[in-house]
């Protein structure tokens, strides 16, 4: 199964996409762990990456198609795969359609109230990097994580205002990509707002469906 994974931040894509690739047996390919990896084993496409990003630049759709293409010519993706958080643009779209044949591109839909809520709860860890949410998975003791008893903060990011700039560079990147693959018949909504576990299986679904 070759998947493409879509959803704003905090529609929790991440989540589903590690169970589903478990229940698969197929790498889940974050583009995030693509840039980490190349950097820490000082890949030449790596040294290209780590100075982008240090130069606070985005890394430009070209580099990024490279490090993909690379990754889903390991054996590994044989069967399948799901990408998550590639593609975001229109040319990442396209040269994806080059280099391989999708079978669904699942869409994650949740408003943006229920959003900010989750993201705007979260608190982080300030030692150990345990994420708890002040009303999904509260603390035993306020201000503490329960794993490592370190203090929990609220990451910049985090902040409404932050939250609402984010939400609103996904709607204008992504928009025209959802059209992109409306057209392909690729696109299935999925209804991002329940505990995951129902998601995960409204996901299972829809790809039974396709086969
Ligand atoms: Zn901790």
């Amino acid at each position: 199964m070759k998947l493409v994974f879509f959803g704003p931040p905090g529609a929790g894509k991440g989540t589903i996409a590690v169970k589903l690739a478990e229940k698969l047996g197929i790498p889940h390919i974050s583009t995030g762990d693509l840039f980490r990896a190349a950097i820490k084993n000082q890949t030449d496409l790596g040294k290209k990456v780590k100075q982008i990003l240090d130069s606070g630049a985005l890394v430009p759709d070209e580099l990024t198609v490279d490090l993909v293409r690379e990754r889903l010519t390991a054996k590994d993706t044989n069967s399948g795969y799901i990408l998550d958080g590639f593609p975001r643009t229109i040319p990442q779209a396209e040269a994806l359609a080059g280099i391989t044949e999708l079978d669904a591109v699942i869409n994650f839909e949740v408003s943006d109230e229920i959003l900010i809520k989750r993201l705007s709860g979260r608190r982080i860890c300030s030692s150990c990097g345990f994420i708890h949410h002040v009303e999904f998975q509260p603390p035993k003791h306020e201000g503490i994580c329960d794993r490592c008893g370190g203090k929990l903060i609220q990451r910049e990011d985090d902040s409404e205002t932050s939250i609402r700039k984010r939400l609103s560079v996904y709607q204008n990147q992504t928009a025209p990509l959802l059209g992109y693959y409306e057209k392909t018949g690729l696109m299935i909504d999925i209804d991002g707002a329940p505990a995951p576990a129902e998601v995960l299986s409204s996901v299972t679904a829809a790809l039974e469906h396709l086969k």
